[in-house]
């Protein structure tokens, strides 16, 4: 059996073996694929789905697909979406009730899924934002007994980045772009000499898998390759954000001038955190059917953008885009530590590129920073 520290190369074939050895193995695989003009996550069936050939251009505010000169199959940054509309799904039924022969009221919970997940291509960001949401879900005194249950037997297959993205920054995070641990098997796409994988296992399942895998044995040249590639990853990096000490410098300045200037751009759409890989804001909504039989209780993802999610008693405690702006980047970036030990941001990039406006959170820490003296007089 291979051992999981063994190099490895796969040729691109072997993907489709991968993807066999997966389902083989009970797993519903997800992965990359192309879909609406964007690479999205999806159910694969085959690595024919795969997005090969194609690439993203991404930059505040945008987003285009664009044809590569090879068949890379993993050679385009993060897309829209990430892997916690699996982890965390958009929708997950809570309760149901219905009304039994007697008319009494039976309540119901739903069968938690039996199918573990095989999620293939998963990016260094990803690997991180993935442990920020199993402590939101798992690691207090309250656990999320639907996240649990699919992270659990999750098998991750990591892709380290050798294209980074115009809006991507996780090497000022400290969050990419090499996978360094919570992988079974990480994959590095080597494209200049022969177009294979290097792969590594990063578990004993995961070597597993690997040992049924047509490969052959790396040599210090395949290594040398794959190191090269992350490093042109590392050295294309779009954007950054200088970290030290942010969280005391948001807290300094919740009165800078510069929240105005964000909030008269600022659309309230909530885009930035439906697509952020650690927002978690959810709310839960009842439904019933017009005859009264039968009744439901869903958690449906929120944003801290929609004035109803401030609403308490008395009305919403934050009713403008400044307030809501500000919450959200002080927390994803300051009280997060506080509450959670780490950073909520890792550096992916998704809501400079998907904000409508272009609001990019680099240039805003940035500005703030910049200006701080201007926003402590404003205060
Ligand atoms: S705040 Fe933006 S860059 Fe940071 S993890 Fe969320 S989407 Fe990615
Ligand atoms: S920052 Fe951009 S994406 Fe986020 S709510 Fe405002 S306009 Fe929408």
């Amino acid at each position: 059996m291979q051992s999981e520290r063994e190099t490895s190369v796969l040729a691109p074939d072997a993907l489709e073996d991968l993807i066999a050895a997966l389902s083989g193995l009970g797993f519903q695989v997800l992965g990359p694929t192309l879909r609406d003009g964007a690479i999205v996550y999806d159910e694969l069936e085959s690595a024919a789905e795969l997005p090969g050939g194609w690439t993203d251009r991404q930059e505040a505010g945008r987003y285009r697909l664009e044809r590569r000169e090879d068949q890379a199959r993993f050679g385009y940054a993060v897309g829209p979406h990430s892997w916690k509309r699996f982890l965390f799904p958009p929708e997950v039924t809570l309760w149901r009730a219905r009304r039994g022969a007697d008319g009494e009221v039976i309540v119901e919970e739903p069968r938690l899924e039996d199918r573990p997940l095989a999620l293939i291509g998963v990016r260094s960001c990803e690997l991180h934002a993935i442990e920020i949401q199993d402590r939101v879900f798992t690691g207090g005194r309250y656990v999320d007994r639907d996240y649990a249950n699919r992270r659990k037997g999750a098998f991750i297959v990591a892709v380290n980045c050798t294209t980074a993205g115009g809006t991507c920054f996780c090497v000022s995070m400290g969050t990419g772009p090499e996978a360094r641990g919570g992988h079974d098997l990480v994959l590095t796409e080597l494209l200049a000499a022969e177009h294979g994988f290097l792969a590594e296992a990063g578990s004993p399942r995961g070597a597993e898998v690997l040992a049924v895998l047509p490969r052959r044995a790396a040599t210090p040249a395949d290594l040398a390759a794959a190191g090269a590639a992350v490093d042109a990853a590392r050295e294309q990096m779009g954007r950054s954000m200088q970290t030290d000490d942010i969280r005391d410098l948001l807290a300094r300045n919740l009165e800078h001038p510069r929240w105005d200037a964000v909030a008269a751009r600022c659309l309230s759409c909530g885009n930035c955190t439906q697509v952020c890989p650690t927002c978690f804001c959810s709310a839960v909504e009842d439904s019933t059917d017009l005859s009264g039989e039968t009744a439901e209780r869903s958690r449906v993802w929120d944003s801290c953008f929609s004035v109803e999610y401030s609403h308490i008693h008395g009305g919403s405690i934050r009713p403008t885009a400044r307030g809501c702006y500000r919450q959200w980047m002080t927390h994803k970036l300051g009280t997060w530590i506080d509450q959670f030990g780490t950073s909520g941001c890792v550096g992916c990039g998704r809501c400079i590129t998907w904000c409508p406006v272009g609001i990019d959170i680099t240039e805003e820490v940035a500005a703030i920073r910049l200006t701080e003296d201007d926003g402590a007089a404003a205060a």
